[in-house]
Formats: structure tokens, sequence, C-alpha cells
């Protein structure tokens, strides 16, 4: 049996959540590349505006699946409230 993880792409810089992969059938594309990824949001953070570059094996972290509190959408959009300057 296939296990899928969902994937994130998080910004190098700030940690700001630039796209969420949680499911196959998420949208028609299925997970996009870094390159695509790109293509779609533009080449820079829309937090900390960091210049986004395609992440290197280095930069890949696979960690187990839990279901954390601060990743909710609400938290995310509170704390995105709270550094609103
Ligand atoms: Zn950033």
């Amino acid at each position: 049996m296939v296990k899928l993880m969902p994937v994130i792409y998080k910004c190098s810089s700030c940690s700001y959540i630039l796209y969420e992969f949680l499911k196959v059938g998420q949208d028609s594309y299925g997970l996009p590349t870094p390159s695509e990824l790109i293509a779609k949001i533009g080449d820079h953070c829309p937090n900390c505006g960091k210049k986004l570059k395609l992440p290197t094996l280095e930069n890949i972290k696979i960690t187990p699946y839990r279901v954390k509190k601060s990743l909710t959408l609400s938290s995310i959009y509170n704390s995105r409230n709270y550094s609103r300057i």
C-alpha cells in the first residue's frame, strides 16, 4: 500500500507556506515541481520578498506527517494578521 505524504513548499527565509499539496486530486495538475510552482506564484516570496530559487537536496526535508494546530489555515491567517504592519 502506498501512503501519500503531503508536500509543503516553504520560503527558506521566513518559513511562509508557499504551497501545500495535501492529496492527489486537490487540483487538476497534481503536485507541481518547484520550477512549476515558481512559474505559478512568481519568483519572490509573497511574505518577505526573498527571491525564490530551486531547492537543492539539502533544502528538502522529509518529515512524518503530523496534524499540527499551527498548520491550520486559520492559524496561518491569524499569524499573517498578527505580523501585518
Ligand atoms: Zn519569505
